[in-house]
């Protein structure tokens, strides 16, 4: 089986014309379905077409089929569900963060990809819809004939987004709103910093390490389950800061909430004051303290993304319903240029920019070498005008814990060399922080850069330290600096 999908994506060139000149011919035979009877004709063909391409392509029957542009590759054997590029957790030898004994299958789909499309097109980045999951198991073959493709058109903004922020007309509605537009505008460097909320009702302590970052940064990131751990709310954790006068960027997943819970969490948290929402898809289950759960991932982020600017810019739910008031909200997403497929992350990464992201945060920094190939494919595009790029920077106590991160986490890439240098070092911890401080400078002087996320699990006054120390923001007096 496998060899069969290796020779489809092999010929991908060929097999997508082949299956472009029978799609445009599928409806002649509308009259045979007419005078059989669709569903006689439908139970007939389903498990036909189960079967060839399943062996061809390792189709998974969801009835929405994109073979021709996912490089003739089905990404359905996704463990996340992805529909719209992979996820940041790609390992380092192509193995899936879900399955890792299986070769990602957006490698293969980028391959295809490549081999219809060296040159790359825009409409590699077309956005494809979130699934309908009633059309699971049925023939697309006959929907292709009957010409009655994809249940219902889906509702939401139809075009991408397309205006450059600094040249949005509509006052900005968040700190950190206002901090990309100036990057957008001045190139103010942008300074953000990641901390989990707490395992614990009481707000206080949140609070507390919030209020180290007080002058130092344009918003603070509250993570939604990172790493599949269960902690405290993003929504009732951003709104807490909201409460206290602190900028939060209150982070949603698709991981484990459907797309009518997902609405329903923004919408009021939107209530509580939170305008800064970033969307990911989130890390599988396997990798957190609940490993038992069931994921959902009903969306990816690029959906995710579609659906709230639908909400906020036509005040409709993904169902079309109308709201009665629009929420106001700052939309953004991540990316990780760190891991393969590289060709896909900027595709994907256009995908969400034109489903509305507006800000940019992306994985651990610690090779510079392939953030700047990145970014030199991000400029070649223009999308470092349209959504500002904050890169992620952090810092590790230790050689013996970048290796662990480097071998445990999916999608984090440390090279040799770093580890190298810090294994070395008198002091591990310092030499982390001045290996952080020089990753600084060197972003500061890549072109389309706007900023840095600063992260580290509960190392609050280290991070505030490397801000300082990297001369990004003067401390105030009343400021803590460790
Ligand atoms: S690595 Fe991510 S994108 Fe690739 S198959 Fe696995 S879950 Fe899907």
């Amino acid at each position: 089986m496998r060899a069969l999908r290796n020779w489809s994506v092999r010929h991908a060139s060929a097999l997508w014309r082949l299956y472009r000149h029978l799609a445009a011919r599928a409806p002649a035979l509308h009259g045979v379905v007419r005078s059989v009877g669709a569903a006689r004709v439908e139970r007939l063909l389903a498990p036909v077409e189960r079967q060839l391409k399943g062996a061809f392509f390792d189709c998974r029957m969801c009835g929405d089929c994109r073979l021709s542009s996912t490089g003739m590759a089905c990404p359905m054997g996704c463990g996340k569900q992805m529909r719209n590029g992979p996820c940041g957790g790609v390992r380092a030898d192509g193995g899936c963060e879900v399955h890792p004994e299986m070769r990602c299958v957006w490698l293969d789909a980028t391959e295809g990809d490549l081999r219809i499309d060296p040159k790359h097109t825009p409409t590699w980045t077309q956005r494809v819809p979130a699934l309908d999951w009633r059309l699971q198991g049925r023939s697309t073959w006959l929907q292709a004939i009957t010409v009655s493709r994809r249940a219902e058109p889906e509702p939401g903004p139809g075009s991408p987004a397309s205006a450059a922020p600094a040249a949005a007309a509509q006052e900005a509605v968040s700190a950190l709103e206002r901090a990309c537009r100036a990057w957008h505008a001045q190139r103010r460097f942008i300074v953000t910093v990641e901390i989990a909320p707490p395992d614990s009702p009481d707000p206080q302590p949140l609070i507390e390490r919030a209020r180290r970052f007080h002058g130092l940064v344009d918003a603070i990131n509250i993570t939604d389950g990172a790493g599949a751990n269960c902690h405290m709310s993003s929504v009732a954790a951003a709104s807490v800061l909201t409460a206290a006068g602190i900028e939060p960027v209150c982070q949603v997943g698709c991981r484990d909430r459907n797309r009518i819970a997902v609405q329903g969490d923004v919408l009021g948290a939107a209530a509580l004051g939170v305008r800064n929402v970033l969307c990911l898809t989130g890390d599988d289950v396997s990798q957190g303290d609940h490993p038992q759960a069931k994921p959902v991932f009903d969306l990816d982020a690029v959906n995710l993304l579609h659906i709230l600017r639908g909400m906020r810019d036509e005040a409709r739910y993904a169902s079309g319903r109308p709201l009665e008031q629009a929420p106001r909200l700052f939309l953004g997403a991540t990316a990780n240029p760190f891991v393969a497929p590289f060709a896909e992350r900027v595709a994907n990464l256009e995908r969400k920019i034109d489903a509305g992201a507006r800000f940019i945060q992306t994985q651990f920094c610690f090779d510079l070498g392939l953030l700047e190939d990145f970014m030199r494919a991000v400029r070649a595009r223009g999308l470092h005008e349209r959504a500002a790029v904050i890169v992620g920077v952090g810092t590790l106590p230790s050689a013996k814990a970048l290796r662990w991160m480097a071998d445990h986490v999916p999608g984090v890439r440390v090279p040799e060399a770093v580890t190298e240098r810090i294994a070395a070092a008198a002091d591990p911890r310092a030499e982390g922080v001045r290996v952080a401080v020089e990753t600084i400078h060197a972003l500061r002087r890549i072109e389309g850069v706007a900023g840095v996320h600063l992260m580290g699990h509960r190392n609050e006054a280290t991070l505030a330290r490397i801000i300082v120390d990297a001369g990004l923001r003067t401390p105030r007096v009343e400021t803590e600096i460790a």
